[in-house]
């Protein structure tokens, strides 16, 4: 018998919709930023019901642009997660900021709200949440905080659209935005792709305006209106700016995928119940919590491994049955870079003491980083294949051989 095809960890959900209408920016000669990232934006505006979003070239710009509108700059701080993809933290770099990283709470992989406040300085201008792997972050405590601290509030979104937030009483989606700026990522490990690709939604309609002139070189008339002009229109760049766009090609694509967002909520929302009930009885097994108040995508199912478990050897023991995993969501100051790059875990400006490539101080996003993998999750993973990967899992735990 030959052996089971390899399970991936994650897979778009794409199709021949989105391979036609990827045909009419195509063949209709205008393949960059234009009509169809405008129909995208307004169709996507419409979802998360924000007054305003913004395509951009994914949400790494994404958040670059959000950062600098609410005015960090140079010599400022950001109070950020290291527990994210490293986008997040090099964001605030780009803005020539310092990322304070504080530590999560070992249950929902979000930032701690406890943390903030004990970090917030003199020079701190904004807080940068992040709804990790599609679970909403406590905006309930971080929005008022922000408020009364006179900080802005960028959400990195990166990984949460058709997440929801219960908000007064409502459940709203993410990207509403609850906080100053949500920044959405269209990347093919996300729910939606448009191959790379990004949103800014606000509700400033100002910062919306910096966001549309940013991501095209600070060009003066756009594109659109010199093409359909009647006269000569000379273009002026009135400030620094960067080439990101969204391609038309892109916006088509997504445009198609915005459709199949509810069919991939709901599907995500069942496989996740056939988890829990394959899982459950795995002892010391830790399954994902959602909060009473949140309503997440799944983009991803974390699991915390048993305590002594070896995280390398359970990843290769499933790899060796035909299934694919990650290991839980990396943390920025461990990476190389980040010994070159300056960052705080808030005690005061420099090094707090702790060996490299460490911290004391966020102990948890370390141990949810070496302690948790990500099992497959994906529109098309069958039950089948669940059913699979939850017995390849228990083998693995009890230190059999998974096959
Ligand atoms: C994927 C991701 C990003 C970066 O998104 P890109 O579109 O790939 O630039 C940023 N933050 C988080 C939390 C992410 O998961």
């Amino acid at each position: 018998m030959s052996p089971a095809p390899l399970i991936p960890v994650a897979r778009p959900w794409l199709g021949e919709e989105e391979a036609s209408a990827a045909r009419r920016p195509i063949l209709s000669g205008w393949v960059t930023q234009g009509p169809e990232v405008a129909a995208f934006e307004a169709e996507f505006a419409a979802y998360v019901g924000a007054p305003h979003a913004c395509a951009v070239s994914n949400c790494t710009t994404a958040l670059h642009l959000a950062l600098r509108a609410v005015g960090v700059g140079p010599g400022d701080e950001v109070i950020t997660v290291s527990h994210s993809f490293i986008a997040t933290a090099n964001a605030v770099r780009y803005c020539g900021a310092v990322p304070v990283f504080v530590d999560i709470d070992p249950a929902t992989f979000n930032m701690d709200p406890a943390r903030v406040e004990e970090v917030i300085g003199p020079r701190t201008r904004a807080i940068l949440c992040v709804h990790q792997i599609g679970m909403p972050c406590d905006l309930a405590a971080l929005v008022p905080m922000a408020r009364r601290h006179h900080l802005a509030l960028v959400e990195d979104a990166a990984c949460a659209v058709g997440s929801a937030i219960l908000w007064e009483g409502r459940w709203e989606p993410i990207g509403k935005p609850h906080g100053d700026v949500a920044c959405f990522s269209f990347h093919p490990r996300k729910l939606l792709t448009t191959g790379d690709g990004g949103m800014i939604t606000t509700a400033n309609p100002e910062w919306d305006a910096k966001f549309r002139l940013w991501r095209q070189h600070s060009m003066g008339v756009p594109d659109l209106v010199r093409h359909s002009a009647d006269r000569v229109i000379f273009e002026e760049y009135g400030e620094l700016g960067y080439n990101y766009r969204m391609t038309d090609i892109q916006a088509a694509v997504g445009r198609e995928q915005l459709k199949r967002l509810p069919a991939l909520l709901a599907r995500r929302r069942e496989q996740v119940e056939r988890y829990r009930l394959l899982l459950a009885d795995i002892p010391g097994l830790v399954l994902p919590t959602e909060p009473a108040w949140a309503r997440s995508n799944w983009q991803s199912f974390c699991v915390r491994l048993p305590d002594g478990c070896d995280q390398r050897q359970v990843m290769e023991a499933l790899l060796a049955a035909g299934i694919a995993t990650r290991r839980g969501v990396m943390c920025a100051h461990r990476e190389p870079a980040y010994e070159r790059e300056p960052w705080s875990c808030g005690l005061g400006p420099g090094p707090c003491g702790c060996p490299a490539r460490t911290c004391r101080r966020l102990r948890q996003s370390e141990q949810a980083q070496d302690r948790t993998i990500l099992l497959p999750l994906y529109h098309e993973l069958s039950e089948a294949d669940q059913e699979r990967i939850a017995l390849a899992l228990r083998a693995a735990l009890a230190g059999q051989d998974p096959l």
